[in-house]
């Protein structure tokens, strides 16, 4: 079926087309063409069939390994007509290994399918003449939608009206320059990039208002067309699994350098080629940590998951490292530290400030009324309220004197000058009531000093004077002093115009001031604490606001983000500076007012210059450079653009400043365990190598074989490891300082805790090999593994001192020791080839056992006094 030009069409036609209008379409008719049209989504790629994806486990160098060592085994077990248990054994354990690492991907895929259903985002539509907030999967083709700065567009759509829209498009077209847009309908068969009264699906706005009709939703749309070359989403890996990877090959490396060494001194002693070729496969085993990505996979999934019942949703995996070393957090001040929950306290009108009665003359609405009725998008619909808090606030205030919406409808707005954090304020262009007066009102409201500077005249006591430089600075220090009382400061201005005037900046010039409100809007209750346990982790809250300095000043001393009033500034003192300037500037001020956009950039590359890693809210279309330069961008998920969202690798459900504090908590602890269970696999492999090793250069005590070391790698190391990933924080979380930046993974007290661990391993399951012969010291080994979990729990505090219990590790200890009893003490034993232990032995390997763990667990007092001599 041919597609339907709507940008060649006039709106009337696009309308009737559509069987549609300016109030949009009925709530039982959008029902009916949902279940006609189907979800307004693009079809993801279709998932990777399961067994496939069970059988990508094999994708593994080891594995494959493995499975030929299997099969050689097993052919000349066959040649030999001797027994398949080995071979059979080692194909079981390398399944069973898939299969947990199949299961603990699908869970790590659901934890992140959960997160975009969580992230879905909402829309603005018309809908039988009202304005309700759907999701934006329910937009079906009719739907009138109200398109803002910063929203998404989602759907094709043609223009109905607008006020100075312009529309990224660069998704679609490539151009990145944002385009202006307009409602004249276009001639035929003109390009996507030329259709300038239509906004496409994927698009962004980035300034001005709209209203515009759905055309096309879901796969009809032209994003949906090219979707499929979009749709498939790239798994990241993150700079920690990168660096870990590495890990792996340098291991890869290192064996194969003994695996030669090891073939060669077997020719000299004339080992068979048989025997040559299990020692390798045992040695391969021994040393490469099998379970370690998987490991890690899950750790940052419980991680994810974690941060998601906090509040803290994770687009982006690497975002879950960065928090954890994240030294200064730069933070919005209105929604983040407040509640963003706005109440009118005080009017400051005719040179008073006066009670919020005074906004009605005569029982009509005053000029001031007025004006903060018409220069306002909120909107109010069955008791429930939408758009911007401060104008909702307005709304409120209003309602209780007159009838807002019957005042609007009497003075239709004919267009407007929507507002931006540049300007720091809007206007709106009101037909004057009919019964009143021809001609057209101009209302303005924005910040005291934006709207002041654009203000000639006064309006004090219903006569329009001049408004003098004395007059001005009795405005300013009125200002001064309700903004240092933390409240928010609104001023408003008019201008009436006989015929329309024109829609640009010329509209805000020579303006009657009116006067200003003032507004308070509470600090969150738990940001006090948030920002005290910030200081005592190291990280240096800074608030960055559009708001003016003396109510930034105020706010930033309650909540003690500001300890003297000389660390807050306007954000002008860092316009024009050098880098050099800024990296001095950025470390004397905590709190910067009046900011623009620029001036968030360049706070976060000063701290990054200074080697910080930065953490940066944002939730205006302009804040996304700023939340793209940081180390992690913060969006926020109930105030916030969908644009900053986009831009963001951390979404704030709750818009809160203690919830930012939580994710670093929570991206400290996943560090923490990655730690854990890196040194847990390493010291265990590195111990089976030396002791491989060292068993092949002394004849006689015995080897472990493969199906012996697959045990220990793939059941007794893989199931404490992941276990290990539950641990809770441990209690020095927010009390010691960040991480550095860049700072090597391996640092010196990792390696000296694996170096310690791994020779003490080594010594007792050696001794038990010479005491009483492998089966002994595979024994012994086999416990050390499950001992050495409770170990990693925390590699600085011994056990005695660490108060906190891991009942999933618990749990599995237990179910280990008791497959341990059942694989050396039934029948079992001879699968493994392993001999009888004498009750002696046992006793003798216990007891070793817990030496090793005490010793081990007093190593880090030792470990942590050297440090803190060291540093001294
Ligand atoms: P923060 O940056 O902490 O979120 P903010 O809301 O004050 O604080 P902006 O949104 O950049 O920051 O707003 C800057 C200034 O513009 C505000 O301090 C206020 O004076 C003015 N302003 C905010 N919202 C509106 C609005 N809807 N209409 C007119 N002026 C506004």
């Amino acid at each position: 079926m041919a597609r339907i030009k709507y940008y060649h069409l006039n709106i009337e036609d696009v309308f009737s087309k559509l069987d549609s209008g300016p109030d949009g379409i009925s709530k039982e008719e959008a029902a009916n063409r949902l279940s006609n049209y189907g979800k307004n989504e693009l079809e993801s790629v279709k998932p990777r069939p399961k067994i496939l994806k069970f059988l990508d486990q094999f994708h593994d160098m080891m594995v494959i390994i493995l499975i030929i060592s299997a099969i050689v085994s097993g052919t000349l077990a066959v040649i030999n007509h001797e027994t398949l248990v080995d071979s059979c054994a080692i194909l079981l354990i390398v399944v069973i290994n898939a299969l947990l690492g199949f299961f603990q991907e699908q869970r790590a895929d659901n934890a992140i399918d959960a997160l975009s259903k969580m992230q879905g985002s909402f829309s603005k539509v018309r809908r039988g003449g009202e304005v309700v907030e759907i999701p934006s999967s329910d937009i079906v083709p009719g739907d009138v939608l109200i398109l803002e700065a910063g929203d998404s567009v989602p759907a094709d759509t043609r223009i109905i009206s607008q006020a100075m829209l312009k529309v990224n498009e660069s998704a679609l077209t490539g151009e990145s320059e944002a385009v202006d847009k307009d409602t004249n309908a276009l001639r035929q068969d003109i390009p996507l990039s030329e259709r300038k009264n239509m906004v496409f699906a994927g698009t962004t706005v980035v300034n001005g208002r709209a209203e515009v009709i759905a055309c096309e939703t879901g796969m009809n749309t032209q994003v949906g067309i090219i979707a499929d070359s979009l749709a498939t989403v790239k798994k990241e890996i993150t700079p920690l699994e990168q660096k870990i990877n590495s890990v792996g090959k340098v291991l890869t490396g290192i064996i194969v350098v003994i695996i030669v060494i090891m073939l060669v001194v077997g020719i000299i002693r004339g080992r068979s080629l048989l025997e040559n070729f299990m020692l390798a496969i045992s040695l391969a085993v021994a040393a490469i940590p099998e379970g370690l990505t998987a490991v890690i996979t899950v750790i940052m999934s419980i991680g994810v998951g974690e941060m998601a019942k906090k509040r803290a949703v994770i687009r982006k995996m690497s975002s879950i490292e960065t928090l954890g070393s994240t030294d200064i957090i730069c933070s919005d001040k209105t929604g983040t530290i407040t509640k963003n929950q706005m109440q009118i306290i005080e009017i400051y009108s005719d040179g008073k400030i006066q009670s919020a009665e005074h906004l009605m003359d005569n029982g009509s609405p005053s000029h001031l009324a007025a004006v903060m009725a018409l220069a306002n998008d909120a909107e109010k619909n069955h008791q429930k309220y939408l758009g911007d808090p401060t104008e909702i606030a307005l709304y409120e205030c209003l309602e209780r004197y007159f009838s807002v919406d019957g005042f609007r409808d009497k003075n239709p707005r004919m267009g407007e000058l929507p507002f931006d954090s540049e300007r720091k304020m809007m206007t709106a262009v009101n037909k004057i009531d009919q019964r009143k007066g021809d001609g057209f009102l101009i209302s303005t409201k924005g910040s005291l000093d934006a709207v002041l500077e654009k203000c000639t005249m006064i309006l004090k006591n219903g006569k329009q004077l001049a408004l003098t430089a004395e007059e001005k600075s009795a405005i300013i220090s009125e200002e001064g002093k309700e903004s240092s009382k933390a409240y928010r400061v609104l001023a408003y201005a008019y201008k009436e115009s006989k015929n329309f005037p024109k829609i640009d900046s010329s509209l805000e010039t020579d303006l009657v001031f009116l006067g200003f409100s003032s507004m308070r809007d509470a600090p969150r209750p738990d940001v006090k604490r948030a920002i005290c346990t910030c200081k005592t982790a190291g990280i240096k809250p800074v608030m960055i606001t559009g708001d003016s300095l003396s109510t930034a000043t105020a706010v930033a001393r309650d909540v003690g983000i500001l300890e003297q009033d000389s660390e807050a500034t306007l954000g002008s003192v860092l316009d024009d500076k050098t880098d050099t300037e800024l990296i001095k500037i950025v470390q004397q001020y905590t709190v910067y007012a009046r900011v623009s956009p620029a001036n968030k950039m360049q706070i976060v590359n000063a701290w990054k210059e200074l080697g910080k890693v930065v953490a940066m809210t944002g939730d205006g279309v302009n804040d996304a450079p700023a939340l793209k330069a940081a180390d992690v961008g913060i969006g926020m998920g109930i105030t916030g653009t969908e644009v900053a969202k986009a831009e963001a690798g951390v979404i704030l459900m709750n818009d809160s400043f203690s919830t930012i504090v939580t994710a670093i908590r929570e991206g400290r602890r996943v560090f923490d365990n990655i730690r854990g269970v890196l040194v847990y696999l390493l010291t265990g492999n590195l111990a089976e190598v030396v002791v491989v090793f060292t068993m092949t250069m002394f004849d006689g005590f015995g080897i472990f074989t493969p199906l012996q070391l697959l045990y220990i790698n793939l059941i007794t190391d893989s199931v404490p490891a992941i276990m290990l990933a539950f641990e809770d924080e441990s209690d020095d979380i927010m009390s010691r300082p960040s991480r550095r930046k860049n700072e090597t993974f391996f640092t010196p007290f990792l390696v000296s805790r694996i170096a310690i661990s791994a020779i003490l391993k080594t010594t007792a399951t050696l001794l038990m090999l010479f005491l009483f012969g492998s089966t002994a010291a595979f024994f012994t080994l086999v416990l050390l593994e499950i001992i050495y979990a409770y170990t990693c729990r925390n590699l600085k505090q011994p056990i005695w001192k660490n108060k906190k219990q891991n009942k999933k590790l618990n749990i599995s200890s237990l179910i280990l020791v008791a497959i341990q009893i059942v694989v050396f003490f039934t029948p079992l034993s001879s699968v493994f080839g392993l001999d009888t232990l004498e009750p002696v032995t046992v006793l003798a390997s216990v007891g070793v056992v817990l030496l090793i763990f005490i010793l081990d667990e007093t190593s880090k007092l030792l470990v942590s006094k050297i440090r803190d001599y060291t540093r001294r």
